[in-house]
């Protein structure tokens, strides 16, 4: 028995499948792609085993087709940079992060992802685009700084 259904995707009323009574997504391909990646993302969120076996799945088809990064990479010169962007924004949240953990006299415990340094770094923050971070050095944390990151 077929049903008017609407679809989450796309919004659109369609009749359910006589086959799949349960079906809730509009046949589209784009709707049962995105339904299909959807389903994968949640699966591999919810159960460890499937995330295993997906990622070594990935592992495999890497390690048979050994220049697809390599070629993905010269292909897309911004892929790279934007990689090492967001690597080295990782690395100075963690920096940050250690910081302000390793701070005793501020109590930053409520807020690590929150953390406000005011200071000389500042103006090295601002150009590498923290916003996310919300970054603030005060000037009290030089010495702590200097101390606990070495760079
Ligand atoms: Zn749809």
């Amino acid at each position: 028995m077929s049903e008017t259904r609407r679809c989450p995707y796309c919004q659109r009323s369609f009749l359910s499948s006589r086959y799949r009574p349960q079906q809730e997504v509009c046949s589209q391909p784009e709707c049962q792609r995105r339904r299909r990646a959807d389903y994968h993302r949640k699966k591999i969120a919810q159960d460890p085993e499937y995330h295993q076996v997906v990622l070594e799945s990935q592992k495999k088809w890497r390690a048979q087709h050994p220049d697809y990064d390599q070629q993905r990479r010269q292909a897309n010169p911004k892929l790279v940079q934007d990689n090492r962007e967001r690597q080295r924004h990782r690395d100075r949240k963690r920096r940050l992060q250690r910081l302000a953990k390793n701070n005793l006299a501020l109590d930053l415990k409520h807020s690590a992802s929150e953390a406000w340094l005011l200071g000389p770094k500042l103006r090295d923050l601002d150009k590498n685009n923290l916003a996310s971070a919300q970054v603030l050095i005060l000037p009290l944390l030089t010495s702590v700084a200097s101390r606990a990151d070495p760079s």
